[in-house]
């Protein structure tokens, strides 16, 4: 479990969903491999109770982490009991990464397939059917668009797809 924790998008993940303190969270659980008490999470890591409850509860929102409530007799108090599901991490970060390889695997196919227009502006990008339709002008700021060598683009492109099937093959592992 410890390689899930170092795995660089199941951090930026994490992170994103529920704040930086959230990786501390989750250290905890994944060395402790048990459910915890959000009491003891505090404890453990210094965070105020209310910290780790805002945290477990965005996690819980994105169905990482679930509870069990029990009521104290004595008191009337309820506790919970928190437990992280690792499986789903690693199935949310694939959802999201193929939903991103996707499109950009659809915008590698259509600037392979049709000459692209731009303005010389930078603020628009069109193929030459509908530049053409605005008179090769930008509908925007109106300054010329010009015919763009789209290889520089393509390149970065395949980069970012070859990371990305990277990541996934990566978590596939985690899995
Ligand atoms: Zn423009």
């Amino acid at each position: 479990m410890k390689k899930l924790y170092e795995n660089f998008a199941v951090k930026e993940f994490v992170e994103k969903c529920a704040g930086k303190e959230a990786l501390d969270v989750l250290k905890h659980f994944l060395k402790s491999r048990k459910a915890l008490k959000d009491e003891d999470i505090a404890k453990k890591t210094g965070m105020r109770v209310t910290e780790v409850r805002t945290i477990l509860n965005r996690l819980h929102y994105r169905g990482i982490a679930n509870y069990t409530k029990t009521r104290d007799d004595k008191t009337g108090w309820y506790t919970y009991t928190w437990r992280i599901d690792t499986k789903k991490i690693v199935e949310l970060i694939i959802e999201e990464q193929k939903e991103l390889l996707k499109k950009l695997e659809k915008e590698r196919e259509m600037r392979e397939s049709y000459t692209i227009f731009e303005c010389k502006a930078g603020c628009s990008e069109f193929p030459f059917e509908i530049a053409a339709e605005y008179q090769f002008k930008c509908p925007y700021c109106g300054k010329d668009m010009v015919c763009i060598d789209s290889a520089t683009k393509k390149r970065n492109l395949s980069r970012q797809i070859n990371r990305i099937k990277k990541v996934i093959a990566e978590l596939d592992k985690l899995k």
